[in-house]
């Protein structure tokens, strides 16, 4: 270990005053935060709170009006708002995961289960097809999806399934930190008490810091250690999760928790 380890001495996301707007409305304003390694941030708030926005923001698919996004990787740190964009999309090809809600936004529906997963260790660096097809089987066995279904394409899988192969497509590179858009929020809810399950296994054993977007507070229970909830495009509370939920400060917060709200 060197002492200049980014990753040993410090967040390995350093978001500051992240702020966009559409036109004149607020999409999300002035956020800021430290991810540390293997840390999962959760973001709720009501539908329209920003949560989305803020998320585009992070991984790179929107450009902020104002702000930073120090992501402290492999190359060490930089600003992934400033950043070439061709850097930014090999980024999001190997350090980085996103998780869609609907798996059609995150997967190629044209191509096999075992092409979705092979294609992305491609993009870094793999060539050998035994050795890729190998590695796709396991993947799809860590999601639990039969094996011998490497050559179906998705379309011929479950919402569930697809959610799953989505998942290890994303992770089958090893990245160090995935954005997740509601990743359980189309399923029904016995397959998403399951897919949350697997995720939060996965997350634990690759040490994956995360940021989850949802609206589900069981959600963030379970798989998330912080939290931050947003309001009109502002973060208006943030903490350990435990402590946001059972004893929340703010009265937004207190209305999520009780419950009367519909988020
Ligand atoms: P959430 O994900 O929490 O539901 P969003 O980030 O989608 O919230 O939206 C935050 C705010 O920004 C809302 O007021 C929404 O109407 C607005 N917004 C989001 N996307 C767009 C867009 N493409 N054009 C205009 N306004 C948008
Ligand atoms: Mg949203």
């Amino acid at each position: 270990m060197t002492a200049f380890d980014p990753q040993m001495t410090g967040p390995i996301l350093s978001v500051s005053g992240i702020t966009k707007r559409y036109g004149a409305r607020i999409g999300c304003a002035d956020v800021s935060f430290d991810l540390w390694p293997g840390e999962v941030m959760g973001i709720v708030g009501e539908s329209g709170s920003g949560k989305s926005t803020l998320l585009g923001c992070l991984s790179g698919q929107l450009e902020p009006d104002a702000g930073q996004v120090v992501w402290r990787g492999a190359n060490g740190p930089v600003d992934t708002v400033t950043m070439a964009e061709a850097d930014r999309r090999l980024l999001g090809r190997t350090e980085w995961a996103f998780v869609h809600q609907n798996p059609r936004d995150g997967l190629r529906m044209g191509v096999s289960a075992g092409g979705n997963v092979g294609e992305r260790l491609m993009a870094t660096g793999a060539r050998d097809y035994g050795r890729i097809r190998d590695t796709a089987e396991d993947w799809l066995q860590r999601v639990e999806i039969d094996a011998r279904r490497i050559d179906d394409r998705p379309s011929q899988f479950s919402g569930g399934m697809q959610q799953r192969l989505q998942i290890a497509r994303n992770l089958v590179s090893g990245p160090k930190l995935a954005f997740m858009d509601e990743p359980t929020g189309g399923l029904d809810v016995s397959v998403q008490a399951r897919l949350l399950d697997l995720l939060r296994g996965l997350v634990r054993d690759m040490g994956l810091s995360a940021v989850l977007v949802t609206h589900d507070l069981a959600v963030v229970r379970l798989l998330a250690d912080r939290l931050m909830v947003m309001k009109d495009g502002r973060v208006v509370e943030s903490g350990l999760t435990d402590q946001v939920l059972d004893d929340p400060q703010h009265g937004y917060t207190q209305l999520l928790v009780s419950s009367v709200l519909q988020v």
